[in-house]
């Protein structure tokens, strides 16, 4: 066999069958170098090796280095299960190992052999038993067991033993990889080269050169982030934007029209935006605020101020039922400052749309609002100045790029999310955001009641929404999947629906929706729900965004510890939008503690914010926001909460720029940038 180079496929690599190749293709592993990448999740430390007379039973992990004086097998009495035994003895004591359910370890461990084992110890009458332990032979260089064994992510098959195993022999190679980190940089930054962090982490020798590399890969981590965010930002501040001049009359005008007073909130988040889009760079602005908060209502003022300006706007929805939500809203907040707002989705008539289409190119109409259809090429408006997206974590990258294209200038650029991303993590995400948030609610409203439910209060519960139909209210019901899965027993929104509707409430309304329905049905449903013809809508997280019926006054979630938390209280935030008190109620599906904690924290937070911040410390940024889905490379290393770092980085990033701002002086830097396309603007 030749010797692999980073380029080598695994397969070809000794010891990786296709089996093997293709459980490491599960782990994104496909080369040598995906390989020499593969970090370990932590390191298991075995270097303190103690006689058996030592051995002390308890959950404490225990290693020793002794001699098999006797192997055997036997299958447990009651279970049935392999169970391979060997008695093991050091010169001064003995002790027995066993294993459980690996019968082939009997013609692996030989009489007489010297091995280092690893576990957990119980003591039974005979004395000390290593349970299921690490084993290793005593070698020249211990691969498994005795120093400071690294644990990689696995896969079903796929274990730590066959990855070291594996990595060992390739290490040397790690000295051909190209090193993002620019030497200069690296040394200020009194890092480690990629080369010895990676051989640190495969092969360490002591708990501080693990703490060293681990340090240098998180840093590299959020130095590329930087400087991808950074980069998009000087970019963008160095373009043309679209200069809508700030009308204090104009805006004035509008909040003197409402039926209402603005919050102090939506005061500072328009005069923000409106004060960012009469700079000369294009505006790029987040506006964060939990459902009802009354972001449209900023967003009208943004699209009048663009109107007055001579400008179009567009302002796009992830559903039709959002689309339609919106246009009525706006429709409602601008036709009487003379904005011709019109809607288009893929349920517009073509007739309709050539006449929309025509009036849009035309510059007549003003202010159009629709789903993804708005990306299609033949939306053309002729002056486009603010671009609108609402929940835009629901659209790609590339989606929403093809909307500020739409003009050769840049269009102000204005995202709006009730979804609200930990301010600690949309500085890392959207380093090149500036934001405005709208953390309280309009007068009048109620905070929603929020109770989690246990199993025995099932009944009480269903009593107190038989009470509230009673009264004419409506309640929604969410489960976590559609329909029944066998081997996870959580209830589905079929066959919800058919128990409430004919064994818990045989009298009352019960109407079903889910996604897997067509639109048209959804909207259907939906339409009956809103317009008070069903008492309980069963339904999905499909419900997330874009309902609004203020009848509904119940909030019920099974299966609560399944949804995250944030999501958890956008369903809240679908109730206490109307006069009466509303109450939202979390079944919890399986009994545990963390679950149970999980969804007290929902019941007595009420602020979006401080769920998603908990949500985020709870749960690690992977799951809360999903990298991924926002198109930013998986963290391995980096915790996207060390502010500490990440502020080295950003410094180390603006830096890097003041004096190289293409990106020229050091092409593995201008390569790793790949990776961030499709978050940053960065062509
Ligand atoms: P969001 O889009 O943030 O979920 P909306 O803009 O749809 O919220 O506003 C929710 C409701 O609150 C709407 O009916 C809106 O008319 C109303 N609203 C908005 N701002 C105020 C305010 N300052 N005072 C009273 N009601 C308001
Ligand atoms: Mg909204």
């Amino acid at each position: 066999m030749v010797s692999p180079g980073l380029d080598t496929p695994v397969e070809r690599l000794a010891g990786v069958g296709p089996r093997q190749a293709t459980r490491m293709a599960k782990l994104g592993i496909h080369t040598v170098r995906d390989l020499l990448l593969h970090l370990p999740r932590r390191h298991e430390d075995t270097r303190e090796v103690r006689s058996l007379a030592l051995l002390a039973p308890g959950a404490e992990v225990q290693t020793v280095r002794a001699r098999v004086r006797r192997v055997g097998s036997r299958r447990t009495p009651y279970k049935r299960m392999a169970l391979v035994e060997a008695v093991l003895e050091d010169g001064a004591a003995t002790a027995t190992a066993v294993w459980f359910n690996q019968p082939f370890l009997v013609r692996q461990l030989r009489q007489g052999e010297e091995l280092l084992l690893s576990g957990k110890v119980k003591w039974e009458r005979s004395g000390p038993v290593l349970q299921n332990p690490q084993f290793e032979r005593v070698s020249e260089g211990q691969l498994h067991v005795g120093r400071l064994t690294p644990v990689y992510p696995e896969t079903g098959g796929l274990t730590s033993r066959h990855l070291r195993e594996r990595i060992a022999p390739l290490l040397p190679l790690t000295e051909l990889l190209a090193d993002a980190l620019p030497d200069a940089l690296r040394e200020q930054e009194g890092l480690l080269p990629l080369g010895e962090a990676l051989r640190a982490l495969h092969a360490p020798t002591s708990p501080e050169l693990v703490d060293r590399a681990r340090e240098r890969i998180g840093f590299e981590e959020l130095f590329l982030l930087q400087l991808a965010a950074q980069r998009a930002r000087r970019r963008r501040l160095g373009g043309t934007g679209v200069v809508v001049p700030y009308d204090p009359d104009v805006a004035r005008g509008f909040a003197d029209s409402l039926p209402f007073r603005l919050t102090d909130g939506q005061r500072r988040a328009a005069h923000g935006i409106l004060t960012d889009m009469a700079q000369p760079g294009p505006m790029n602005r987040l506006l964060q605020g939990d459902v009802g908060s009354g972001k449209t209502v900023v967003a009208a003022m943004a699209a009048l101020m663009a109107h007055h300006a001579g400008f179009q706007a567009l302002v796009m929805a992830p559903t039709e039922i959002l689309a339609r939500q919106h246009h009525g809203t706006l429709d409602a907040l601008l036709a009487p400052h003379g904005v011709s707002v019109r809607l288009l989705i893929g349920a517009t008539p073509a007739r309709a749309r050539r006449e929309i289409l025509g009036g849009v190119a035309a510059g007549q109409d003003t202010l159009l609002v629709g789903t993804h259809a708005l990306t299609e090429d033949e939306v053309r408006p002729v002056a486009l100045g603010l671009v609108v997206v609402d929940e835009q974590h629901r659209f790609g990258v590339a989606q929403r790029q093809r909307l500020r294209r739409k003009s050769e200038d840049i269009p102000n650029f204005l995202a709006m999310t009730a979804t609200p991303i930990p301010r600690s993590l949309a500085l890392t995400l959207y380093g090149d955001v500036n934001h405005s948030e709208l953390r309280e609610m309009p007068p009048g409203r109620t905070p929603v009641v929020t109770r989690v439910v246990g199993p025995q209060d099932r009944p009480a519960a269903y009593d107190f929404v038989r009470a509230q139909v009673a009264e004419g209210r409506q309640a929604f019901v969410i489960c976590p999947l559609v329909e029944e899965s066998d081997t996870l027993g959580v209830r589905s929104a079929t066959s919800e629906h058919e128990r409430l509707s004919t064994e818990v409430f045989p009298t009352l309304r019960v109407e079903l929706l889910h996604g897997r329905m067509p639109s048209r049905e959804k909207e259907e449903r939906m339409g009956r729900f809103a317009a008070g013809e069903a008492d309980l809508l069963v339904t999905t997280s499909v419900v997330e965004v874009g309902v609004d019926v203020p009848n509904a006054t119940i909030m019920l979630i099974e299966g609560a510890e399944r949804f995250g938390l944030a999501q958890l209280h956008q369903f809240r935030g679908r109730v206490g939008r109307g006069a009466h008190a509303s109450h939202c109620l979390l079944f919890q599906g399986t009994p545990d503690p963390a679950g149970h904690d999980r969804l007290e924290a929902v019941a007595t937070t009420q602020s979006g914010f401080d769920l998603a911040e908990l949500d985020l410390r709870m749960r690690g940024p992977g799951d809360v926001i999903g990298l991924r889905q926002h198109g930013l490379p998986e963290m391995r290393v980096a915790d996207l909460l060390d502010q500490a770092l990440m502020e080295r980085a950003r410094a180390a990033a603006e830096r890097w720029l003041d004096v190289d701002p293409t990106l020229s002086l050091h092409p593995p830097l201008a390569e790793a940038m790949t990776s961030f396309r499709d978050v940053f603007d960065l062509d």
